[in-house]
């Protein structure tokens, strides 16, 4: 049985039928709220937040089956990384561990914002991120909008407008 509901209605998610104890929640059910999510979150997500929305929406129509604890962990959770896998292997998404004050977070981003990885994972990376002036050829800050903006040394050239993104989203 196929349900949609909106992700912006809680009351919507709450009309969804459990499924029967025997039956899961699919991995496609995961990989669409996960591309929806990461479109909304401009790119990115960690996982320990994605799979706070998971619970959020569909944590009160988990069946027994979703439930069942498979080496220490719900079997849901196994499906949630079985439908990342599927992205990943397909080159939709990529994750990222680090470390991050003694605990490791891993972080999903969609592979169209693969750019936004490094600032991700390391804050003070970002700084390093530059483009180059297409008029005096130096290295500029990502978030300077014309040249000198935010660092010594430029022409005062205004950087064109970034293109907008499309992501090509499985329906
Ligand atoms: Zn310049």
């Amino acid at each position: 049985m196929n349900e949609t509901y909106d992700l912006a209605d809680p009351m919507s998610w709450r009309k969804m039928h459990k499924p029967k104890p025997d039956q899961e929640i699919s991995a496609a059910s995961y990989k669409e709220l996960l591309l929806r999510v990461l479109d909304e979150h401009r790119g990115w997500i960690s996982n320990d937040d994605f799979l706070a929305i998971v619970q959020k929406i569909f944590g009160p129509i988990f069946s027994r089956a979703d439930k069942r604890i498979i080496r220490g962990r719900p079997k849901w959770m196994n499906t949630v990384d079985w439908s990342k896998a599927v992205l990943s292997s397909t080159g939709i998404i990529h994750t990222r561990s680090h470390q991050r004050d003694g605990k490791r977070v891993t972080y999903i981003v969609l592979r169209s914002h693969a750019e936004l990885i490094g600032w991700v994972t390391n804050k003070k990376q970002s700084a390093r991120f530059k483009k180059v002036c297409s008029k005096c050829k130096s290295k500029r800050p990502l978030s300077e909008t014309f040249c000198g903006e935010g660092a010594k040394g430029g022409c005062n050239y205004v950087f064109p407008q970034k293109k907008e993104r499309v992501d090509k989203l499985p329906r």
